[in-house]
């Protein structure tokens, strides 16, 4: 191993080692595992699972790959603290109070409301307990406003700005992180891990994987397809987006290093998704609670309601239509599997701010029950 970048993106662009911001959370590469159980029962000639939840010592999912660069621009630019949104359970912000923490920053998650999971319970107090500085606000034009009233009091408390982490981490230095994520894949595929994968299946949330993906298999020229399936409403990811993301992040690699080549999308190798997004974020689908017990019984582990659930709903049903028939599938594991109880275990819900122990004192939802 020795000589060889855990980053194999800037082993293919020494522009980027030198000047694109980087910080080391993860371990890479994420493992792929190949399970013939679940080709068989979706007929496709292979399905390989790319192990994401494994990302990360303490928390794993796709957010370690977008950090590594976020959190090394916010070091560099000698920030104090980073400010981020979501929702009241997501991932981003969770994953973003564990390794702010870890490098020295304190993290600021602005929050929305939404559906009751125990998913919420558990990264809220999990995000509590790497000290995260947790508010709500009803609604986006809220949440807007609180968000520039904590940049103010910020400034005044330690004289400098939070770093600013939109949601999801999807900002084009964030997206960077799975361009990488498509040059470790086509690592692997050299060194004989996984077969080259004629589709990929992913959770678009704020679309930074479907688009960092796309983005590294066309500047590596290899003709794979991959598929995004959104659990977000319309708002928050589309076609239009989607492009108008890819071309952000090509032009802030090229800024990095002007070899990087000025790739284009090509419609046929990516999609976005609509059908298996069910009725709201957050919201669970029958179809995502069969996935979830399809994989289990597969021995690939389990998936999230509110993504990856989704997402192998997706592929699940492409397999059942025959669709996938001589195809060898990836399929993206997003959701973290490290346990989170023993650190949440500790934490009495009471020690949060108030406006969040409604999530504690109601019903989770009925799938989730
Ligand atoms: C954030 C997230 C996604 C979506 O990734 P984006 O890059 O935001 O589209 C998928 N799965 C899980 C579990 C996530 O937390």
């Amino acid at each position: 191993m020795s000589g060889v970048s855990p980053i194999p993106l800037f082993e293919a662009y020494p522009g980027l080692t030198r000047r694109a911001p980087h910080v080391a959370l993860g371990s890479w590469p994420t493992p792929v595992d190949s399970n013939n159980t679940l080709a068989e029962s979706i007929g496709a000639a292979s399905v390989s699972l790319k192990r994401d939840d494994v990302s990360g010592a303490i928390y794993g999912g796709n957010k370690v790959r977008k950090l590594e660069f976020l959190l090394g621009d916010a070091l560099r630019r000698g920030a104090r603290e980073v400010l981020t949104v979501g929702y009241a359970g997501s991932n981003h912000a969770l994953a973003t109070a564990v390794y702010a923490k870890q490098v020295g920053l304190g993290a600021i998650s602005m929050l929305l409301p939404q559906v009751n999971a125990k998913s919420v319970q558990r990264n809220l107090l999990a995000g509590f307990h790497h000290g995260a500085e947790l508010h709500t606000r009803p609604n986006v034009g809220a949440l807007t406003r609180a968000v520039a009233w904590q940049f103010l009091r910020h400034v005044a408390k330690t004289r400098r700005l939070p770093y600013y982490i939109p949601a999801g981490g999807s900002s084009p230095l964030g997206v960077l992180g799975f361009v990488n994520a498509a040059y470790e894949v086509a690592r692997q595929i050299e060194e004989g891990v996984c077969p080259t994968p004629d589709v990929v299946y992913v959770a678009v949330g704020s679309m930074g994987s479907l688009v960092g993906l796309h983005l590294g298999f066309q500047a590596l020229r290899l003709p794979i397809r991959v598929v995004g399936v959104r659990v977000t409403p319309v708002d928050f990811a589309s076609e239009a987006k989607v492009e108008s993301l890819f071309g952000a992040t090509v032009a802030a690699l090229r800024k990095y290093d002007p070899s990087f080549p000025n790739v284009i999308m090509n419609p046929d190798l990516w999609e976005l998704r609509g059908e298996f997004f069910g009725e709201e974020y957050g919201r669970y689908t029958e179809a995502g609670a069969e996935a979830t017990g399809h994989l289990r019984e597969a021995g690939g582990g389990s998936l999230d309601g509110t993504y990856s659930a989704k997402a192998f709903a997706a592929m699940k049903s492409d397999g059942d239509r025959g669709l996938l028939e001589d195809k060898d599938v990836l399929f993206w594991l997003t959701y973290n599997s490290r346990d989170m109880t023993p650190l949440t275990g500790e934490v009495d819900y009471h020690a949060l701010p108030h406006a969040f122990h409604e999530y504690f004192e109601t019903a989770v939802q009925p799938l989730d029950a």
